[in-house]
């Protein structure tokens, strides 16, 4: 049997395990990474890819920012580019009401003193896009968002955290956490493993195991939806949002445009599965060739949902545990966490080895919630009796 104790335990092979791994093996931790299904299976490697500072919430935007540096630094950190592309990212505005919020979100911006959304008019919008339909009157601007294709991106950090001697164990769920004197102990059909410290990264599943170890989070699962049409004549650089209506958009370089913007599909949260519901994918679909005509004939070639972690307040929960001692959580991105993991990855770091920085989590912190569970540390082995079947998407 490999060896079973390290550093840091980290539970979750998404985007935010492997890059939170990545950073920590970089300052010389020997880091550990339990993973149920494969690395980057659900919601980190089946999502829309979008890279995007655009329309985050105020309290998300330094730890945006300071992810989207290393987006533009990939090839230096990981050695790989892991496909992004810097392409922008724009906001339509189709209506000046529309508009009128889009100056609004801007002077807030600058207002609290972050100056990357540009407001632009018409004219600047046909410039960067003339194919788009003409009742569009303007919208938002960011050039240095952009997007990149998941599974790369979640290979070449593994790859990159692999090679400073982070262990992925696969097919690894963590099955019952408990803690003797200050030390972690987890349990999986593969054998316990140790650590002094513990890390919960999983995704929509973590806020069970938080649960069981008696911190309840109130986080809900929802299925996300996508989808891909078949290729189309290159008309479209930038990734796309609305204003008015939900939407993300983009076409990659093989002419095919993913379409999504949080659209809630269904899930089977216990066989770790999400489902498409067809019919709420037709609102989408609306949208583009509102804004697109020429789309209206196009096939869709695929479709699927991935499961996300969603919290009350929409905001991750980024903290140390408030019961137990070396217990840190970073879950609960609410279909936003694909940018910001490389950001958070540095600064779960910082925060497991004390390290104070210039980004402030307070409003990430347990506290904010209502936490009334009278289950102690102390007092229980939690079993997180997780289900281990693992289906595959409708991709
Ligand atoms: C369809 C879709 C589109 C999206 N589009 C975007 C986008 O364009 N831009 C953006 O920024 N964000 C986007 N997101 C959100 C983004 O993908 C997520 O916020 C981010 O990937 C979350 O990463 P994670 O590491 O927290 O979770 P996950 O990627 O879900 O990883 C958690 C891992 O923990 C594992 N796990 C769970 N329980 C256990 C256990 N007991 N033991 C061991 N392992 C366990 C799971 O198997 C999983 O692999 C989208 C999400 C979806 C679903």
């Amino acid at each position: 049997m490999a060896d079973t104790t390290s550093d840091v335990l980290v539970i979750g092979a998404g985007l935010h395990g492997l890059s939170t791994a990545f950073h920590l093996a970089r300052r010389g931790i020997k880091v550990t990474v339990l993973e149920a299904d494969y690395a980057g299976r659900h919601a980190s490697g089946v999502n829309a890819g979008g890279v995007r500072t655009l329309g985050r919430h105020l309290a998300e935007i330094p730890l945006s920012l300071a992810s989207r540096e290393i987006w533009h630094n990939l090839p230096e950190l990981l050695g790989d580019d892991a496909s992004f592309v810097a392409s922008g990212q724009l906001k339509l505005a189709e209506s000046e009401a529309e508009l009128a919020q889009c100056q609004m979100r801007v002077a807030e911006l600058q207002a609290n003193g972050f100056t990357h959304e540009v407001l632009i008019d018409r004219a600047e919008v046909f410039e960067l896009l003339p194919t788009v339909a003409p009742h569009v009157v303007g919208g938002i601007w960011v050039a240095d968002d952009g997007y990149a294709v998941p599974y790369r991106v979640v290979t070449a950090v593994r790859r990159a955290a692999q090679r400073l001697g982070v262990v992925v164990h696969e097919q690894t769920p963590a099955l019952a956490i408990t803690q003797k004197a200050s030390r972690w102990h987890v349990s999986t059909p593969k054998g316990r493993f140790e650590a002094d410290h513990l890390i919960v990264t999983a995704g929509a599943w973590a806020g069970r195991l938080a649960a069981d170890i008696g911190e309840p989070v109130p986080t809900y699962p929802q299925g996300l939806m996508l989808m891909v049409t078949h290729r189309v004549a290159p008309f479209c650089k930038q990734v796309l949002g609305a204003t008015g209506r939900a939407l993300s958009f983009k076409q990659f370089d093989n002419g095919t445009v993913v379409i999504g913007g949080k659209l809630i599909g269904d899930l089977d949260f216990d066989t770790r599965h999400g489902e498409v519901d067809i019919t709420r994918l037709i609102t989408s679909a609306l949208t583009v060739t509102d804004l697109f005509p020429h789309l209206k004939h196009l096939g869709i070639n695929r479709a699927w949902a991935g499961i996300e972690a969603f919290t009350q307040d929409d905001l991750p929960v980024i903290s140390h545990s408030l019961r137990a001692s070396g217990l840190t959580y970073s879950f609960g991105y609410c279909g936003s966490g694909f940018q910001m993991s490389l950001g958070t990855g540095e600064r779960v770091a910082q925060l497991v080895l004390g390290e104070s920085s210039s980004i402030d989590l307070a409003a990430f912190a347990i506290d904010r919630f209502n936490l009334d569970s009278s289950i102690l540390m102390a007092s229980k082995e939690p079993s997180c009796n997780q289900s281990l079947e693992s289906k595959p998407t409708s991709a």
